[in-house]
């Protein structure tokens, strides 16, 4: 361990009625709007050294944000630290390693991999953090076939509560904790992770007509089931908007958004995917072909301007047909729903098996539901139900939480996610880096 160095921090503070207040609060998810006493906009691991130094001489708990996309609450009281500067990116092809900024997004370390032929464990949409993601194990599209995001975690650089820089090199407990146990851990500045040599998906999405759903989600259930480990899915039930810049034919349409991608190339891609073309369901759009790696965003085709969202999420125990029917019977055609969707992962593969050291939830879970609707004040009163709603209707087949899908509605029961053993270790590596509970606000952070 060694102490990090004071740093000049006049500069980096910023509070609410100082201009640039709002652009370094600013979320993805504007459903929650942050106001924190002070936010520190780090430009360094010393700067955040820093941050929790000014935390603990104002008695403020500390919170941290790259890129708001994971936020559940509005943070109110605390010294936020903005990560966002921290977006160094360095790859070492020969090593296939990628050492990437505490507040990198998945599209950075995208557009430095790809022109050496490799590619992250990243998710669906690559605006997403890197730490945030792997923080909660971390699950997309390459999972099956490599494990889940911070299976590839090999060290990380973190600001303890105490104001310490940690290398995990050193600290073998804080990595395993790092991988999967979501928040509380201190605050990463650096992480390295593996890369993967992809360069090429067979892949994307076939939007169907939402009133087939009934037909399309019990042959996909059975159909993802018997996919190897290189072919990933998912499905789900999205009720588009009248949005002009979608294609005119998905515009304000209800549909069945299945998506699909393998590593194994174009031939293999396309006779893995023919039971699902073969279906007796004319699709609106059939956008499945090659592509390069670093488009995998139009996959999950998952929005990319800030939105306000409400979302709640469970793992799944199996997908009987009684399973499928609950889900119809709340998001699926002919239900007047506020839902924006409702989504099911198919997991399994690579996904359950892990290092030796690690936190990662639910493993053995085959599938995961993931609901999300729009939190507009005209629906304020109505999503915050409808939302979690969705999964409570799926609560015979519930097989647990997934800490990076949890939503604000569900914050709560993050400890519900690992065995006790698992939790026990957790919380004894948060009382050992953060012993004065300065991170006790950060995000959804088990023990509370
Ligand atoms: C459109 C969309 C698509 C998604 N797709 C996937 C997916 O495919 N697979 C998946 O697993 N998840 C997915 N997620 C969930 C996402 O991984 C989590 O919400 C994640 O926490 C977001 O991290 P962030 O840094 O972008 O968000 P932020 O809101 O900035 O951070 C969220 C939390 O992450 C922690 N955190 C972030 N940076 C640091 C840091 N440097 N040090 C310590 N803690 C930190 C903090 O607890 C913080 O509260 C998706 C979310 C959205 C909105």
């Amino acid at each position: 361990m060694t102490a990090a160095p004071a740093t000049s921090t006049a500069s980096l503070a910023i509070r609410s009625h100082d201009p640039g207040y709002d652009a370094a609060v600013a979320t993805f998810n504007t459903a929650h709007r942050p106001r924190p006493d002070l936010v520190w906009e780090a430009r360094s691991p010393d700067d955040v050294a820093a941050a929790v130094r000014r935390a603990r001489a104002e008695g403020l708990p500390v919170t941290v944000q790259a890129t708001g996309h994971g936020i559940a609450s509005d943070l109110a009281g605390s010294l936020l630290v903005s990560t966002r500067h921290l977006d160094d990116v360095r790859v070492d092809p020969g090593r296939r390693v990628a050492v990437v900024g505490g507040g990198a997004t998945w599209t950075q370390v995208i557009a430095a991999t790809t022109p050496h032929g490799l590619a992250p464990v990243c998710g669906s949409s690559s605006g997403v953090g890197v730490a945030g993601f792997l923080l909660g194990g971390g699950h997309g599209p390459l999972s099956r076939e490599f494990g889940v995001g911070s299976d590839h975690l090999r060290r990380a650089l973190v600001v303890t509560g105490t104001g310490e820089l940690v290398d995990t090199d050193d600290d073998p407990d804080l990595l395993a904790a790092l991988r999967g146990g979501k928040a509380g851990f201190g605050i990463v500045v650096e992480l390295e992770v593996d890369l993967h040599p992809v360069t090429r998906l067979y892949g994307g999405g076939i939007f169907l007509p939402g009133e087939a759903a009934p037909e399309v989600l019990p042959a996909w259930r059975d159909w993802v089931t018997t996919l190897p480990e290189h072919a990933s899915s998912s499905v789900a039930l999205l009720r588009l908007p009248p949005d002009p810049s979608l294609p005119p034919p998905l515009q304000g349409r209800f549909v069945v958004h299945l998506r699909f991608t393998t590593t194994a190339g174009a031939d293999d891609g396309a006779a893995l995917l023919a039971p699902m073309r073969g279906l007796d369901v004319e699709p609106i759009a059939d956008m499945v072909g090659e592509m390069p790696f670093a488009a995998i965003d139009a996959v999950h085709a998952d929005p990319t301007d800030p939105m306000p969202v409400w979302d709640a999420s469970t793992l799944l125990t199996d997908l009987p047909d009684a399973a499928l029917d609950a889900l119809l019977a709340v998001a699926g055609p002919g239900v007047e729903t506020p839902l924006i969707m409702a989504e099911l992962r198919a997991f399994g593969g690579a996904i359950t098996r892990g290092p030796d050291l690690d936190s990662v939830a639910g493993r053995d879970a085959p599938f995961a539901l993931y609901a999300l609707g729009p939190m507009v004040p005209e629906l304020a009163g109505v999503v915050p139900v409808v939302v979690p709603g969705v999964v409570d209707a799926l609560a015979p087949w519930s097989a647990g939480v997934l800490p990076n899908f949890l939503g604000a509605a569900r914050a709560g029961v993050i400890g519900r996610a690992w065995d006790d053993a698992t939790l026990a270790r957790l919380l004894a590596t948060q009382r050992r880096v953060d012993p004065d509970g300065l991170f006790r606000q950060v995000g959804t952070r088990v023990g509370g």
